[in-house]
């Protein structure tokens, strides 16, 4: 951005005001004030980017007078699709609304520096962040006022709740009386004003004479609740449209209810009750139930429609392109061609701000060199000491299995020796790419301060050198280790391909008190089905049949989980027995257990009201997850076994039966189809109305019946072709339960943003059968989220086939960072979703890490408990508290993220 221009028209904010107004324009027609509108924007952007905020700050000023403008006229109903394609939607107008919100700031702050000293307190009461405009209420004339998101008269579900929780606010639930009953808030000062009873030109106490005796008992409170807020099923805007009864009803308390004085404006409930359903099902009664569908329509013609120009696509070549980044900003990505709104917002973000200040001269980067290393050689030094005990140890194992040529049929404590030392491997891994940062780091400084450059600031850099290379070596050493260690253990494998196992790997668990048939179900396995078990992978075929069908449904089951008693265990925190290689299970488990909806779900008991027993796995899947989450969750265990769910799963697909490590990603992905169908019991009423291709295809994946698995982790993908020759655009939909992300080649560090980036960007396809040119043609494809979900799974994809030998993989271990916090996914959505309410940012509470190989690897879990607000390590049937500082790890395999807020557990 340009440096910033001088104060060059006013004293005070207040002072611009009087060139922000426009002409009385009830004359001119749509056409003219549209485009006058999207001139004032565009104009108002460029003097933003030269730099001059007087002249951008008034110029948006006049773009929102004339937003309303437009919106007072007479015939806006008849034009507001095209206001909407010209100008944008409520969103990116807010966006809008977010710069100049930070503009009349910034502005007020650099008026506030002009001032001499004494007039500073004088200043401080006409220092309000916008212009003032009419009060609230009154009838607004043209081109004063300018309206804030508190004006719109909206409030978000989270403000809601809060009041809620203060019972400072009164809400009035203006849905059909049958919806109510069917299902409402439980919060107390809630009540139906039921919408057949709202007529136009009623007056309050007409309205309140027809209310039931309950309710009129609530509506007398409206005159002394702090504040007073409306709902109905979904309305999105506060802009009075159409004939809904929640504008009636505010039109009613606003005009029409002369004796009471409300203590603020009335507010409606942005998203209505659908939206605060998904936010917080457990202050609803039933929040399975399903909202009516919206009728779509006036934005059904744009919404196939993604990209009017070609330029507006992001090619792969160009992120491909991109310079290696190995320090801690962004990749530069040319957003330029984004949508205006998305790239307002981004160059509005506080971060960018933020970068405007100069550096404080204090802060030397050396020193900061010098801090990052001194913590580098400790935790590496440390590191290093573990790996050399293990490593000892592991020799000592390795030696004596050769001796006795067993192969590689390890014992359990033999195992975990192994796990400790992939996992110690992996930390020197990040270790060693800390380093290489801080040599990168102090080369980009010597540079920068070649002129300047001062003896003692090069005795300095020395030290640091040397301590680096000294680090260097050490890193080398420890990969021969690694590389002689992964040697020993093929050849291990090898033999054990040679070695007939004893009956399954009882050594590989400790014994259980009872020996009886029940106990293990698992062993009365044929042993032919777990021998034949081919060990190429990957063998993985949805369409595998049952093996049988007629498993005990009815008949109460006794499980086995095998559990350790333990002592103050804390709720969720029980761990996982290892049965031989399913730590690929356990991690995946244990991040589904620390998912709280579905937690609450199933220690509830509450998906018994919703299995499906007419498809492929019975509604047995989820009997067992459950009643697995359920002992997770009793807080009575240091650990438990997961046999049954296992033997379950093994049932359905052959490859989760043998002992072999299997991939947690393909488990996952089928774990959650099989949960999906076992739940899929919610009846969704065909529509009537005409719907959009995106719903459509939904739809059709969901067969009208849903469940509640589908609604926390499924969403849908846009799939858009673009003919290069006559840039007709088709698009088809695919609905996902986790994003697959490729990881870039060749970079050690690389960031979850650049592996969206390069998923969600145009590629070009050739000999397209464009229907249109009715020939093959050239073509551009790019995918866009048509629809998020409220849990958004991503999948690292760190394996691919070893071109030079078949049948095996190469783990690609770049080290990934990744957000804790506001995963923004805004850059990557189709305009469709970009209309939906729904949060578009994440924060993360769950990953499934990966250690070593694909055959000879290791499966963690860092989740972070609802219960108890913080990370832990789940380590097979070991549990332990994680700093938060190492949750981002080269490990990590899956991440599970959430834009649902933090929930109240009913368990306590
Ligand atoms: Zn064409």
């Amino acid at each position: 951005m340009a440096q910033l221009k001088k104060l060059h028209m006013a004293d005070k904010l207040e002072d611009l005001e009087k060139w922000t107004e426009i002409k009385d324009v009830r004359n001119k027609s749509m056409k003219i004030l549209l485009n006058t509108a999207r001139k004032l924007y565009l104009t108002a952007e460029q003097y933003r980017r030269d730099g001059d905020q007087e002249l951008a700050y008034i110029t948006y000023v006049k773009y929102f007078n004339m937003l309303a403008a437009i919106r007072e006229k007479s015939d806006y109903n008849q034009h507001k699709l095209t206001v909407r394609q010209v100008l944008g939607d409520t969103e990116s107008n807010r966006r809008i609304m977010d710069t100049l919100e930070l503009l009349s700031k910034s502005l007020s702050t650099r008026y506030e520096q002009l001032m001499p000293p004494e007039n500073q307190n004088g200043a401080d009461t006409m220092n309000l962040p916008l212009p003032p405009g009419e009060p609230i209420g009154e009838p607004s004339t043209l081109a004063t006022t300018t309206p804030t998101y508190a004006q719109l008269g909206l409030i978000s579900c989270e403000e809601l709740f809060q009041r809620m929780q203060q019972n400072s606010v009164l809400v009035m639930d203006c849905r059909s009386s049958a919806d109510y009953e069917n299902s409402h808030l439980t919060y107390y000062c809630a009540f139906n004003v039921p919408e057949e009873l709202i007529m136009p030109g009623m007056s309050a106490g007409k309205l309140q004479a027809r209310l039931s005796s309950s309710a009129k008992a609530a509506w007398a409170s409206r005159s002394v609740k702090e504040s007073v807020v409306l709902m109905d099923w979904n309305t999105k805007d506060a802009q009075p449209a159409g004939n809904a009864a929640i504008y009636t009803l505010l039109d009613i308390l606003k005009n029409w209810d002369p004796d009471v004085t409300y203590r603020s404006p009335i507010q409606i409930l942005e998203g209505g009750y659908e939206f605060f359903i998904m936010m917080y099902p457990t202050h609803c009664t039933n929040p399975s139930v399903q909202p009516p569908q919206q009728n779509n329509n006036d934005i059904e013609t744009i919404d196939d429609i993604e990209y009017p120009s070609i330029n507006d696509i992001t090619m792969k070549e160009d992120i491909m392109n991109a310079p290696n980044v190995m320090h801690k900003q962004r990749p530069s990505i040319n957003r330029a061609n984004k949508p205006a709104a998305v790239r307002t917002y981004e160059q509005s973000s506080p971060n960018q701000q933020q970068q405007q200040q100069p550096a404080e001269p204090q802060d030397n980067p050396i020193n900061d060199i010098i801090r990052d290393q001194t913590v580098l050689l400790q935790r590496a030094h440390h590191n290093d000491m573990l790996l050399d005990t293990a490593a000892k140890k592991w020799q000592s194992i390795i030696e004596l299995k050769q001796l006795h040529a067993e192969g590689a049929v390890l014992s359990y404590p033999e195992q975990e020796v192994l796990y400790n030392i992939l996992q110690l491997e992996s930390k020197a891994e990040d270790y060693k790419i800390e380093n290489n940062r801080l040599r990168d780091e102090l080369n980009r400084y010597k540079e920068q301060n070649a002129m300047q450059y001062l003896q003692n600031d090069d005795e300095t850099t020395k030290r640091i050198e040397s301590k680096i290379q000294e680090r260097q070596q050490l890193d080398e050493q420890h990969e021969r280790d690694r590389l002689e260690r992964e040697h020993q253990l093929s050849i291990a494998r090898a033999a054990k391909k040679h070695y007939k196992p004893p009956a399954e790997t009882n050594a590989a668990r400790p014994l259980t008190p009872t020996g009886d048939a029940l106990n293990n179900a698992f062993n009365e396995l044929p042993q032919t089905i777990v021998s034949e078990e081919p060990a190429i992978r990957p063998a993985y075929d949805r369409s595998t049949k049952p093996q049988s069908r007629n498993v005990e449904t009815t008949a109460p089951r006794v499980r086995d989980f095998s559990p350790v008693i333990g002592h103050n265990v804390g709720r969720g925190l029980t761990g996982l027995k290892n049965l031989g290689n399913t730590c690929y299970m356990n991690s995946i488990l244990q991040c589904l257990s620390n998912t709280p909806q579905l937690m609450e779900f199933c220690v509830s008991d509450k998906y018994k009201n919703y299995i499906c027993r007419r498809n492929k796995t019975n509604g047995q899947v989820i009997e067992e997850v459950a009643a697995l989450i359920k002992e997770l969750w009793n807080g009575q265990y240091k650990c438990v076994a997961s046999r049954d769910l296992r033997y379950v799963v093994g049932q359905y697909q052959k490859i989760f039966r043998g002992v072999d490590q299997q991939d947690s990603h393909e488990f996952l992905t089928i774990l959650m189809d099989w949960l999906h169908s076992d739940l899929q019991t919610l009846r969704v009423p065909r529509q009537r109305e005409v719907i959009s291709a995106s719903e459509k295809a939904w739809m059709e994946f969901t067969k009208s019946q849903e469940s509640l698995i589908l609604h926390l982790f499924y969403g849908q993908i846009k799939s858009t072709v673009k003919c290069v020759t006559c840039t007709k655009e088709s698009a088809t939909y695919e609905c996902f339960s986790n994003l697959s992300l490729e990881l870039p080649a060749n970079a050690n560090l690389c960031y979850l943003n650049q592996c969206m980036d390069m998923y969600f960007s145009g590629e070009k396809i050739h000999g397209w059968n464009c229907p249109n040119c009715k020939t093959k043609r050239d073509a551009i494809k790019k995918l866009d989220i048509s629809k998020l979900p409220p849990v958004l799974v991503i999948h690292l994809k760190r394996f691919y086939a070893d071109p030079s030998n078949p049948g095996a993989y190469i783990k690609k271990q770049n080290y990934l960072q990744f957000p804790l916090d506001n995963l923004d996914m805004k850059p990557y959505i189709a305009r469709a979703e970009s209309r939906a309410v729904t949060p578009k940012t994440y924060q993360l509470y769950a990953v499934s890490n990966h250690y070593g190989t694909m055959e000879g690897g290791h499966y963690t879990a860092f989740c972070k408990s609802a219960h108890y607000g913080r990370w832990y390590k789940f380590d097979d049937q070991v549990v332990s508290p994680l700093d938060t500082s190492n949750v981002v790890s080269s490990a990590a395999y899956i991440l599970f993220y959430t834009w649902l807020p933090p929930m109240q557990l009913s368990i306590s």
